[in-house]
């Protein structure tokens, strides 16, 4: 139920409200304006506070005494007030989007009106005064009624003004839980393409936000219709075209906790060998690339039901890290009940298991062990080399299977009596 004016003000933090009034008062003109407005018309606390001015960044940076120039070219300075971080745009208009990216041209001539129209959904085209009054010249709060993404303007042109709208439409339907209208979602569809102009820096944070939104399902199943999952990600799309397997991938998405690696590997779960390749291609980092392919590469492993023995969790854990040990429960629990099985209790169990195992912080790799090859060679008189590491993981296996050995003298004794042993070569 949208709020009425009175309500809107009372949720503009007074820091905001006065940075409105000071730019007022000097003869401007200032309304907050995107994504803290739609939130506000919603009764929701915004996270973060756009404004838009008839002052040019020369105006604003002379008036705040802590003024970030972070955009300078397209407009945008940050007021730093106390704890907050504005971003303030002056109006502008913009023409041209030669590289369906980027306007050629951006005037600082414009009016809110002009403002109001260069941007991308009517749910976000909407502005408010310090006072909670609404400027929503294009149906704003009536689309939030009716939950409905739908473009200001002509869809088609809007798109192909800038590729990073498709994304953006999908994503916010996501985290609002809303539906495309239907010439939008039409023209993104027909549009798909256009992605191929969006630079993949832009590509993999929406991905990732719809992934970790509220209504995530409801964002990828419209990346699977419209086609845009197939040009971000073509792997995933060759191996699910169709409805039965995409909809499996989301029902495991959705079933995986809001985690980035986790539901980056719910996504990717059957595209074990091009996991890496693909989370590369989208420049998502080292960490992240490195960790959503041990989890997709080794979910098979794990076994819910009959739960896994502390000594099966601690030889996993070896192969996959401890810090994915309990990811991959979870993972997997989202696969097997996106596949219909009731996993519920198996995995409260299993993660429980998972948390004393790892509780107990046992030895997982030869660097571990309470002895090193040094030792190893100290008390078997063997030469640096490959036997002695045949030994270690043999100590090591032998520690995963009873932590207790883990101590100096019992391995030095074990190792006494492994390099004693017959060869059978
Ligand atoms: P959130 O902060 O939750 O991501 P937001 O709507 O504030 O949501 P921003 O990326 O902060 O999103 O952008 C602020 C506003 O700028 C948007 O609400 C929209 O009006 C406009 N905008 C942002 N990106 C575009 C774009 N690519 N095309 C047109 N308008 C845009
Ligand atoms: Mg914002």
């Amino acid at each position: 139920m949208p709020l009425g004016r009175w309500r809107r003000r009372r949720l503009i933090p007074p820091p905001v409200r006065e940075l409105l009034a000071h730019l007022v008062r000097a003869g401007h003109q200032a309304y907050l304006v995107g994504g803290c407005v739609r939130d506000i018309v919603r009764g929701l606390d915004p996270q973060d506070w756009d404004v838009t001015t008839s002052a040019t960044p020369d105006e604003v940076l002379r008036m705040f005494p802590r003024v970030i120039p972070t955009g300078l070219r397209y407009g945008t300075v940050t007021v730093m007030l106390s704890g907050l971080a504005v971003e303030v745009t002056t109006f502008r208009s913009e023409a041209g989007y030669g590289d369906y990216r980027h306007p050629d041209h951006v005037s600082f001539v414009g009016d809110l009106p002009t403002d109001l129209a260069r941007r991308d959904f009517t749910v976000n085209a909407m502005a408010m005064d310090a006072a909670g009054r609404l400027h929503d010249p294009f149906g704003g709060r009536r689309d939030l009624r009716r939950r409905l993404i739908r473009a200001v303007g002509d869809p088609r042109q809007r798109f192909t003004e800038d590729g990073l709208r498709l994304l953006r439409a999908v994503r916010l339907a996501a985290e609002l839980g809303f539906e495309l209208e239907a010439a939008t979602r039409r023209a993104l569809r027909e549009q798909a393409g256009l992605l191929e102009h969006v630079a993949a820096e832009r590509i993999g944070p929406e991905l990732l936000r719809t992934l970790l939104a509220g209504h995530a399902g409801t964002g990828l199943r419209l990346m699977f219709e419209t086609g845009l999952l197939g040009r971000i990600i073509p792997e995933i799309a060759a191996g699910a075209s169709e409805p039965p397997s995409w909809e499996h991938l989301v029902a495991t998405v959705e079933r995986c906790p809001p985690d980035r690696e986790l539901r980056l590997a719910a996504l990717l779960h059957h595209n074990a060998g091009e996991t890496e390749a693909i989370l590369r291609r989208l420049r998502l980092g080292r960490p992240v690339v490195e960790r959503v392919g041990r989890l997709v590469r080794h979910h098979r492993e794990v076994r819910l039901e009959p739960p896994m023995q502390e000594v099966e969790l601690r030889r996993l854990a070896a192969r996959v890290g401890r810090d994915c040990l309990g990811p991959l429960c979870l993972l997997r629990a989202a696969d097997l009940a996106a596949s219909g099985a009731a996993v519920k209790a198996a995995l409260a169990g299993s993660l429980e298991r998972v948390g004393r195992v790892l509780a107990a912080d046992p030895a997982l790799t030869v660097e571990e062990l309470a002895v090193d090859g040094h030792d190893v060679q100290r008390v078997t008189g063997l030469r640096p080399g490959r036997a002695v590491g045949r030994i270690l993981a043999r100590l090591l296996d032998a520690v995963l299977a009873e932590p207790s050995l883990n101590r100096r003298d019992r391995l030095e004794e074990l190792a006494r009596r492994l390099a004693a042993e017959p060869k059978d070569d």
